[in-house]
């Protein structure tokens, strides 16, 4: 499992072709489709030196284009973690014998956030103006829009993220004898050790990233918005789950060191006046009248985040 072969790259491009299957069946059904092509269809493209992520709208439905420079890019700390014995032996799917090959299962939760970040850019409303292509990390020039509004819509569209994310682990978490095989204490623990080292990593790789939150902010985003999310779906309080959540983190510092130690310096305070600015922004720029449909909770709609989240 540690060697990245064809049978690897092939068997994880195929699980995120179900990823998107999955999702785009769920929005299908909650938008009563009735077209003879999907709401999101999925393009995986062999390019090893295209490292972003795409979303295209074409016409009422859209494309989500993966490179295979993205999921390598992707793959880069999984392999770190799959080669570091004291790592992957941390998690609790692995110490319960529910994986054994961690890789796949870290690849799918890190694909699903960033499948939920891009189709936020299409259900929120992004792309309803001449724009049509929205490209996650190399020039946004074409788009036409200030980088104010840009970083606003990157806020947007990490909500959305958060948000989707929380519901699906909702659902797990009320049917766990469902289509899920996880103990759902062990995956939440295990979600809060890979995802603590995925905004690490995020953070890592571009450091004075302008064009995005900083990851620190999206980790917490991430975090708090994920939580109000799964109290809203579960009715009732998550507080055990939190606490679950936020060993994995400390344990997933433990690991990473020093790197991850800024990580850990919140302040929710200041990542939430933040969101109130680019809250304001996309109001400005009437998203909330160019959301594609009505979304759950959508922060546009109830101001329920610059409180006690
Ligand atoms: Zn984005």
């Amino acid at each position: 499992m540690k060697y990245r072969n064809k049978e690897y790259w092939k068997k994880v491009v195929s699980n995120a072709n179900d990823s998107v299957i999955q999702l785009s069946k769920k929005l299908e059904k909650e938008r009563n489709w009735k077209k003879d092509y999907p709401f999101i269809k999925f393009i995986f493209v062999d390019d090893e030196q295209d490292e972003s992520p795409y979303i295209h709208r074409v016409d009422d439905a859209c494309e989500i284009i993966f490179n295979k420079g993205f999921l390598k890019w992707l793959d880069e700390p999984i392999l770190d973690i799959a080669l570091d014995e004291e790592f992957s032996n941390s998690f609790e799917l692995v110490k319960s014998q529910t994986i054994s090959d961690i890789s796949y299962w870290i690849q799918n939760q890190w694909i699903s956030w960033f499948l939920y970040h891009e189709v936020g850019h299409f259900i929120c409303g992004h792309l309803t103006g001449k724009s049509k292509i929205w490209e996650e990390w190399t020039s946004y020039e074409h788009m036409k829009l200030s980088a104010k509004t840009k970083l606003a819509y990157e806020y947007d569209a990490d909500i959305f993220a958060a948000q989707t994310y929380f519901r699906a682990l909702a659902n797990m978490i009320k049917s766990p004898s469902g289509s899920y095989k996880f103990d759902t204490n062990d995956f939440i623990k295990d979600i809060g050790f890979i995802f603590f080292a995925f905004f690490v990593y995020i953070g890592r790789k571009n450091p004075t990233n302008n064009s995005h939150p900083v990851a620190q902010d999206r980790m917490m985003i991430f975090l708090r918005i994920g939580f109000v999310t799964l109290q809203r779906f579960l009715s009732r309080n998550v507080d055990k789950e939190m606490s679950i959540f936020k060993s994995g983190f400390m344990e997933s510092l433990s690991c990473i060191g020093d790197e991850g130690l800024n990580f850990t310096k919140f302040n929710w305070s200041n990542v939430s006046s933040k969101l109130k600015e680019n809250r304001e922004e996309l109001l400005n720029n009437k998203l909330n009248e160019r959301r594609l449909s009505i979304i759950d909770a959508d922060w546009l709609r109830f101001n329920y985040l610059s409180s006690e989240a």
